[in-house]
């Protein structure tokens, strides 16, 4: 087969302009996609015909969110050993439902998960699966906990689904993610019938708020509160909630990884005695999209949640990661996750949180010097300043991703809008960090 060397070319250009350029995409640029909106068209196109349209086309209406001064959502980079490895994942073609379609692919996912459950101090025998995303593992999760929770009142909840189960509590913080409650959805448990327990300033939830436990309740805690980077005590958490025999889930979709720093190790303590965590390859630990993981403390619930069989499913006694995750095919991203955490080692991972962390520091110190409100305690990577008004805000945001030097969003904190600022990315440098708060500072002066 030829191989397309041009992609190479094409992706290495990119990647080589990405520091020079603005952040997000000219809104003309965005508006020339339109030219390629035709019919399906009737005759065929060669790969590098296809490949120079869509980086003529595409490559200027993306947001450089692989560069430096991208500190929107909470948006990691891909560091370069993902991606190289995420091309030769491509290259193999490989389907990572079953070991005997790929036993590489099986390998290295099941290895990646072995380390990250070593960065969470969680024993070696939890079971996990590598799924799209934060939102896709809280989902995993949560079938776990149904499966658990109803068995113990006597219920099959895959046989015989939820209509006439007995009832699951659910209690969230009041902080609780979106993401969350939409799992919550897609899992039967429903939005609304959640409990929420009342959060401090920080959006930690509050023990002393919490109500009764029981066997049959299901607790969900978070670890990096998506605005303020806070963390539940979750010592305290899991120690009601084993007393009680409720099960505990933690939302850690970036906020677990700070168990990798000596420095920031404290913020996860007892967060490894839950029943369950979702957390994300593709936010701080720069995996590339897409890169999520569920990990749960007992295997025979999150296999029985997700197993299923037919007699062309082979029996193995190797873990096939379709009998773990909501899928049957799918990409080998677990060797994206690995292929990561090799390239950083204990170290490399340990400095990354700790480099980000320090990058955001920067962020408080110099916007507050500059007579500009933080408004949150900046315990590890999120930063949330205010210029004002929420209007005068507001204003200034919009502004700041107009004029492209780098990409803040917004959000709402106790009321007033804010700028939400996440240093996620490997790539970002000091350097791109003094330009980011010397344009906020200029754009705030201009805009008040
Ligand atoms: C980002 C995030 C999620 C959702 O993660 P996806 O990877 O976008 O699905 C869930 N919880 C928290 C706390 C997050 O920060």
């Amino acid at each position: 087969m030829k191989m397309p060397d041009f992609v190479l070319n094409e992706a290495a250009t990119y990647l080589r302009q990405l520091p020079g350029r603005r952040v997000a995409p000219l809104e003309e640029d965005v508006l020339r996609l339109q030219e390629l909106r035709s019919p399906f068209p009737e005759h065929s196109a060669s790969a590098q015909e296809v490949l120079q349209i869509l980086d003529e086309y595409g490559s200027p209406a993306t947001v450089a969110s692989a560069g430096g001064r991208y500190f929107g959502f909470v948006t990691g980079g891909t560091l370069p050993q993902a991606l190289a490895a995420s091309w030769l994942v491509s290259a193999w073609d490989q389907n990572a439902a079953f070991t005997v379609m790929s036993p590489a692919a099986s390998f290295l996912e099941e290895l990646a998960l072995d380390w990250v459950k070593e960065v969470f101090r969680l024993p070696s025998d939890c079971a996990g699966s590598v799924v799209t995303g934060a939102t896709a593992a809280n989902f995993v999760c949560l079938c776990a906990a149904r499966h658990e929770l109803l068995k113990r009142q006597g219920w099959d909840a895959e046989a015989d689904g939820l209509f006439g189960a007995p009832p699951i509590r659910v209690v969230v913080g009041d902080e609780v993610h979106t993401s969350l409650l939409k799992a919550l959805a897609l899992a039967g448990f429903g939005r609304n019938r959640v409990q929420r327990v009342p959060t401090d300033e920080q959006g930690r939830l509050r023990p002393d708020a919490l109500p009764e436990l029981d066997q049959n309740t299901l607790l969900c805690i978070q670890a990096g509160n998506v605005n303020t980077g806070s963390f539940d005590p979750a010592e305290e958490l899991c120690r009601a909630a084993q007393k009680a025999g409720a099960w505990v889930h933690v939302d850690g979709a970036f906020g677990l990884w700070a168990a990798a720093s000596p420095l920031y190790a404290h913020l996860t303590r007892g967060f490894e005695l839950a029943d369950s965590w979702s957390t994300d390859g593709h936010k701080w630990p720069n995996v590339g999209y897409d890169c999520g993981i569920a990990l749960v403390r007992s295997e025979p619930a999150l296999r029985a949640a997700m197993t299923f069989s037919a007699a062309y499913i082979p029996a193995s006694n190797t873990r096939d990661a379709a009998h773990y995750g909501p899928e049957m095919s799918r990409r080998a991203r677990g060797i994206e996750l690995w292929a990561a955490l090799r390239g950083l080692g204990k170290t490399g991972l340990a400095e990354l949180i700790e480099r980000t962390c320090g990058h955001a520091q920067t962020f408080a110190n110099g916007l507050r010097a500059a007579g500009f409100n933080v408004l949150n305690d900046v315990v590890i990577n999120q930063v949330l300043v205010s210029f004002g008004t929420s209007e005068q805000t507001s204003r200034v945001i919009t502004e700041l991703q107009r004029e492209g030097t780098c990409w803040c969003g917004t959000t709402q904190w106790h009321g007033q809008t804010a700028m939400r600022i996440s240093v996620s990315s490997w790539a970002t440098t000091d350097e791109d960090v003094e330009r980011s708060v010397e344009a906020i500072k200029k754009i705030a002066d201009a805009v008040l």
